[in-house]
């Protein structure tokens, strides 16, 4: 069968080349004689292709070993208690609020001490990104004079799957932390690792199979137990998968090893900063389309809008069904928009060619045409 125009939000299409690999190797990998999914994690072999994932992902992100990488289990929705659990020394930390997956890190935080909120778009419905009050005094996005200092760190998500927005800088946060779900953006373009204390994200969009979360923290953030170390699981503690090189218990095998082969391609791309270029390329096309089209509209705010998660909508449910039964006929699929929000998105991730966007155009301008 044909392979489908994938536009998937997580778990999300993979590039062909690596289930190619995957594939080729199934059976006997390295002349070991068996498949990743079979042998032991402590095994020579397994060692190697955990430390050239990390590696490779090292060199994509340019992270030192000031940062520390660890292929953990439990989703990005595990990170929401895994954060104020190890983060919140003092107590307090603030959260920006630009959709769902922001608000709901924010609500389970608040069960481990003081989770504040320093801005919120929700009374927006969540079209665009929350404005924040940056000091026009300094250049660069700085909140220095404005965030409470003393807090253990700001909380943001850097793409927001289920409403299409994004932020395309990040602001400068002085002595306060920066903490990033980074989860629809990651290695979608370049990592702001000057900016950013702690990063984390699902690996189901852009980076591999859904069962492993990467969290990129600075290691003096995470060096000593965990701020909550009373009630934080071992498993959820930075500094304790830190020492055991995320190899606490049995990590997600299979999982890490396609991780590793997904950076490997990003390489063969030419890197993040290609990949960015590109995936701006791609989205624009149907950014533009949707400007222009007097059935369809994108619905998030044209100054936010998302470099992997284009939300759009025609004039009414009905039609709105109507195009996704349609485009499901022109082999596109994984088009329906979140259930929280319904209408269509589509998730360009960096494994879906521009030739799927561009399919999904002329597929829009047909209807388009029969509608109208
Ligand atoms: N954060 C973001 C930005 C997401 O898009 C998602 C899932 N789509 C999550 C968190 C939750 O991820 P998981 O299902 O891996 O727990």
């Amino acid at each position: 069968m044909e392979r489908v125009h994938n536009f998937s939000a997580g778990p999300a299409a993979l590039p062909p080349e690596v289930l190619q690999s995957c594939a080729a190797e199934m059976l006997n990998y390295a002349n070991t004689g068996m498949s990743v999914m079979e042998m032991s994690h402590r095994s020579s072999a397994y060692r190697d292709i955990i430390d050239d994932a990390e590696a490779t992902l090292r060199r994509l992100i340019g992270a030192d070993e000031h940062f520390s990488i660890l292929f953990l289990q439990g989703g990005a929705t595990l990170q929401f208690a895994a954060i104020p659990l190890n983060l919140m020394y003092k107590g307090r930390a603030s959260y920006i609020l630009s959709g769902n997956w922001s608000k709901a890190a924010w609500q389970e935080a608040q069960k481990y001490g003081d989770a504040q909120v320093f801005a919120s778009s929700e009374a927006s419905g969540f079209s665009c990104l929350p404005q924040l009050p940056y000091d026009e005094s300094m250049p660069d996005h700085s909140l220095c004079s404005t965030l409470d200092q003393t807090l253990d760190y700001l909380y943001l998500c850097q793409n927001e799957t289920v409403f299409g927005t994004m932020f395309h800088t990040l602001p400068y946060t002085g002595s306060t932390s920066l903490v990033a779900d980074v989860s629809s953006c990651f290695l979608s373009g370049p990592l702001d690792l000057e900016r950013i204390s702690l990063a984390y994200a699902g690996v189901q969009k852009n980076a591999g199979p859904a069962g492993v979360t990467i969290v990129i923290a600075r290691r003096d953030l995470i060096a000593n137990a965990a701020a909550r170390n009373d009630i934080c699981p071992r498993y959820m503690s930075y500094s304790v998968q830190d020492k055991h090189e995320s190899m606490l218990n049995t990590p997600n095998c299979w999982g890490i090893y396609v991780c590793g082969k997904v950076f490997h391609w990003i390489e063969d791309q030419g890197g993040l900063e290609v990949m960015e270029q590109k995936n701006w390329a791609k989205v624009q096309l149907l950014y533009d389309y949707l400007d222009e089209s007097s059935l369809f509209h994108g619905t998030a705010a044209p100054s936010d809008r998302s470099i992997s998660n284009v939300c759009f909508r025609s004039t009414s449910p009905y039609l709105d069904n109507a195009f996704i039964d349609f485009a499901a006929k022109h082999n596109i699929v994984n088009i329906k928009g979140h259930r929280l929000v319904g209408g269509m998105r589509a998730s360009c991730y960096n494994a879906v060619p521009e030739s799927s966007v561009k399919a999904l155009i002329s597929c829009m301008h047909e209807f388009e045409s029969q509608y109208r």
